[in-house]
């Protein structure tokens, strides 16, 4: 699929639903595309082609960072490491707190899944405020590897979490940037 394609398609894929989870917010429903395998597929191909040869290992954001996250490490035949909210993996993990568009959490990840001086691309659906990603990055850099790369399917411009992200020197790439 070409590349205006896959951006066409996925914009009438993807629903927005308005003040969901709380006012304000439109929710970007991404569970459409798993409709449709070829879509999925296009999806895939275009975030591992930004990825080749720069990484050595994903890291992928719990829960919608997994969907894709895991098929792109299998793209380029490298390892596939989860990064968790809290209070679901067994020790030793090393965790870190941040701020969400709505709210706050904490994510963890195991230790010794990364390497030191791994190049890492660290993947979620979604860029909103860029607080899910930099804690990521964060949990990266304590294992003494390299955030060299974030991918997404959706940046929400507004929300500046390119910004955010700045500090980490690493490429950035969202398929749709509203
Ligand atoms: P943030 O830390 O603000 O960049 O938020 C990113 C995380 O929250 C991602 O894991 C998204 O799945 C989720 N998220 C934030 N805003 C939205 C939104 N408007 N629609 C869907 N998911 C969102």
């Amino acid at each position: 699929m070409k590349k205006d394609e896959l951006i066409q398609t996925l914009e009438q894929t993807i629903e927005n639903i308005s003040d969901f989870p709380i006012p304000g917010i439109q929710f970007k429903d991404i569970t459409p595309i798993f409709l449709n395998p070829k879509l999925y597929e296009a999806v895939i191909a275009d975030l591992a082609a930004f990825s080749k040869d720069k990484i050595d290992v994903v890291c992928g954001i719990e829960s919608r960072g997994y969907l894709f996250g895991i098929a792109i490490a299998v793209a380029l035949d490298v390892p596939f490491v989860l990064i968790r909210k809290k209070g679901k993996l067994p020790p030793p993990f090393v965790s870190e707190k941040y701020d969400l568009e709505y709210g706050t959490a904490e994510i963890e990840m195991k230790v010794g899944q990364i390497k030191p001086g791994q190049r890492v691309l660290i993947h979620d659906d979604l860029l909103a405020t860029g607080g899910t990603t930099e804690a990521a990055a964060k949990l990266v850099k304590k294992q003494g590897a390299i955030a060299s790369q974030f991918s997404f399917l959706i940046g929400l411009k507004d929300l500046k979490g390119e910004e955010k992200l700045s500090q980490f020197d690493a490429e950035v790439y969202q398929i749709l940037h509203y």
